[in-house]
């Protein structure tokens, strides 16, 4: 194959509509510089993974929800020590849930309760202990690498303080707590490269206080948490016209990092990247990994923080410069969320477990199992990854830190065209720091990747500008 850049475009377009030219030169080959690579397919679930998804249970996730809706209100201002009723009864529960999975990792699973009081502000009128229950798979040669599912186990009416209602948050969130809790089942059990941490918080509806509380004690550690997931209302595919999307979950990732320095500002102001944070490499790896026959779901990737007039747990992440984003139902409707629960002109408000559909939780449980399991057994994120801007050349070279995990196999340049949504093209470089591809950085963008002995990709590194 030629890959002069003067027929770059004519190799790529070829390499795209037949894949079997792929088996790019590898780096290690002296002579021509590898390039353009082959097009970018899907990672395929293993047997492992397989057997993973299969043992999630939706009748455990429809009894988790229907339990935690009877708790009355989980209110974080409603009674912390009433054991039928209340935020308290319902954060001892889960606690004991967490316990009860942790008897089968071998010691590898702690459990905490992790609680501050929090100072009074708009929607928290007195001091007030917010809890959130922690789960923490410890990961077996990787510890030090952490990935977080989070849901909020804190529910609320109309009025935003009313914390004696009936505020049943079937969908909002006991559907993104019972995720978690299903993920700590299946997971337990089952050793993880990296540390894994399930995390039902609190406080989410006063203000994301719970989860503030626990990126910034992450970020106080020095933790190195690699990606962190919001499963904020993921109970039903129903609009309120009635239309159903059951194979869909929305995935909202931001472009421009919530974190962004003016130094990293001014860099992407020169050369783009505001469609490359590490939160929406994050969001490719999930289509990557959880968009196949195994999960039956479709990954809606949304280039958004949030959506309008909301916000869920992963900002408290991407505050703290965390990757993070945030699994939402792909529609809504908005008669069973955040209101009282009554029958108004014959129509049912509130939410309640009769509107959620438990098989779509099953399947967007199955779209976080792909994910995190898959991220968990992968290499981690190459770190400092840059592009060497010495000189003016046209052609681009690329060097990394090489990882330590001890089934590393090496690294995968993928490139796309500036206006590509997905990366298109892979270039396997074998097991090197540095690479000189035959294209140039001024035409298409370019990401790194670690690769494991299995096959397991990490999420790709956006590199940043460097002159020496
Ligand atoms: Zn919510």
């Amino acid at each position: 194959m030629d890959t002069s850049r003067r027929a770059f475009m004519v190799s790529a377009s070829a390499a795209a509509a037949v894949p079997l030219i792929a088996g790019a030169t590898p780096a290690s080959a002296s002579g021509t510089p590898p390039g353009p690579g082959r097009p970018s397919k899907p990672q395929r679930p293993s047997r492992a993974l397989r057997a993973l998804l299969d043992d999630i249970d939706r009748s455990r996730i429809e009894a988790a929800v229907r339990r935690l809706a009877d708790f009355g209100t989980r209110h974080t201002l409603s009674s912390q020590d009433d054991p039928v009723r209340g935020i308290g009864a319902a954060r001892d529960w889960i606690f004991d849930q967490f316990t009860g999975y942790a008897a089968a990792s071998g010691g590898r699973m702690t459990v905490e309760k992790q609680s501050y009081v929090q100072q009074p502000g708009p929607r928290i009128p007195v001091p007030t202990v917010i809890t959130n229950v922690v789960a923490t798979l410890r990961g077996t040669t990787a510890p030090e690498r952490v990935y977080v599912i989070s849901g909020h186990y804190d529910s609320r009416v109309t009025d935003v303080l009313n914390a004696t209602a009936d505020a049943p948050g079937a969908n909002d969130d006991a559907s993104g707590v019972a995720v978690v809790l299903e993920l700590a089942r299946v997971l337990a059990g089952r050793p993880t490269e990296a540390t894994i941490v399930f995390t039902a918080v609190a406080g989410e509806e006063q203000g994301l206080f719970g989860s503030a509380f626990q990126a910034q004690r992450y970020k106080a550690a020095g933790a190195d948490v690699q990606g962190m997931f919001s499963n904020d209302i993921v109970g039903s595919s129903t609009a309120d016209d009635g239309t159903r999307d059951p194979r869909t979950v929305r995935l909202f990732a931001e472009g421009v990092p919530t974190s962004e320095t003016p130094a990293q500002a001014t860099v992407r102001q020169s050369v783009g990247g505001e469609n490359d944070s590490p939160s929406r490499q994050l969001a490719r790896f999930v289509q990557d990994v959880a968009e196949n026959d195994a999960t039956g779901m479709d990954v809606r990737v949304i280039y958004r923080r949030d959506r309008y007039l909301r916000g869920s747990d992963h900002i408290s992440y991407l505050q703290q410069g965390y990757p993070a984003a945030r699994f939402t139902e792909p529609n809504e409707d908005f008669r069973h969320q955040h209101q009282d629960v009554r029958v108004e002109g014959g129509v049912q408000y509130g939410d309640l477990p009769e509107f959620c559909d438990f098989g779509f939780i099953a399947r967007v449980a199955k779209v976080n199992a792909a994910t995190l399991w898959s991220l968990a057994q992968a290499p981690g994120t190459p770190k400092n990854a840059n592009i060497l801007t010495a000189a003016l050349t046209n052609d681009t070279t690329l060097r990394w830190q090489r990882g330590t995990e001890p089934d590393l196999a090496g690294y995968e340049v993928v490139w796309r065209e500036t206006t590509a949504p997905e990366w298109t093209h892979v270039i396997p470089v074998g097991d090197v720091t540095t690479v000189t591809i035959d294209l140039s950085k001024d035409n298409v963008f370019f990401g790194v990747r670690a690769v494991d002995r299995d096959g397991l990709r990490s999420p790709v590194a956006f590199p940043t500008p460097a002159s020496s």
